[in-house]
């Protein structure tokens, strides 16, 4: 049978047995692919340096009857992020990225719009931008996979939120007035929703200019997380990595 070819980035990689590697792959071709790779740690030639976690890859791997995991013959580098140097917060931003397309994504299923963001978001990644291109990942994600509420009117009584104070919690879905807002809710600041609105109708390189610390939009992105987390029904490892990180 003919080999699948497919551009790939990286997510996560397992020891398996001695010698192999259980690979979870993002193909363009058909979206989240697990596969194992035979011999990998021994195998340099098939493999070399291109299943680091966020490597851009071209996979070559087929489908064995009855079988759940594909055979992953060989990868080649396309872009790799380790051609630069990574910061201990780099890397948790890149583990985030993984983290999420791995939780987020179902198994085979192609999304070429969350293969062009993840790759347009790792190219930020590269340079020294740590909290644009992760907001702009979140927000970005959240809307593709379906799961981003209004942000101009209260989920609650449907009254426009335009030039008044906005709620979140983590129990509800959407954005609500000040009546409505329950205990313990939180507020998503006029500057933060001017911000995704921005996002949403930007591609991510237009945001690279912008001096952007830990505060810009953090409640934005505490605001997307919860719904995040809501929908896979766990805590994300790499949330609370990225809330010890400094600016
Ligand atoms: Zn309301």
């Amino acid at each position: 049978m003919a080999l699948k070819e497919s551009e790939a980035i990286v997510l996560r990689t397992y020891p398996l047995r001695e010698s192999d590697l259980l690979v979870t792959l993002f193909t363009r071709l058909e979206g989240k692919v697990k596969g194992v790779a035979r011999a990998a740690k021994k195998s340099k030639r098939r493999f070399g340096g291109a299943l680091e976690p966020l490597t851009y890859v071209r996979a070559f791997y087929d489908d064995r009857e009855r079988q759940e995991l594909a055979r992953l013959d060989s990868c080649e580098v396309i872009e790799s992020p380790m051609a630069t140097e990574i910061s201990y917060s780099r890397a948790v931003a890149l583990g985030h990225v993984a983290e999420l397309l791995d939780e987020l994504l179902p198994d085979r299923e192609a999304s070429d719009a969350v293969f062009r963001l993840s790759l347009a978001v790792l190219r930020e990644l590269r340079g020294a931008a740590l909290w644009m291109p992760i907001t702009y990942f979140e927000l970005w994600m959240t809307r593709l996979m379906g799961f981003l509420p209004e942000f101009t009117e209260c989920v609650v009584c449907g009254r426009s939120l335009e030039g008044s104070r906005a709620f979140y919690h983590a129990l509800v879905d959407g954005l609500m007035c000040r009546d409505d807002k329950r205990v313990a809710s939180s507020e998503l600041s006029p500057e933060s929703r001017k911000i995704a609105a921005q996002m949403l109708r930007s591609r991510v390189s237009e945001f690279a200019e912008i001096d952007w610390p830990k505060a810009v939009g953090s409640d934005l992105r505490k605001f997307l997380l919860q719904i995040l987390e809501r929908h896979i029904e766990k805590k994300l490892v790499t949330a609370g990595m990225l809330e010890k990180i400094g600016s």
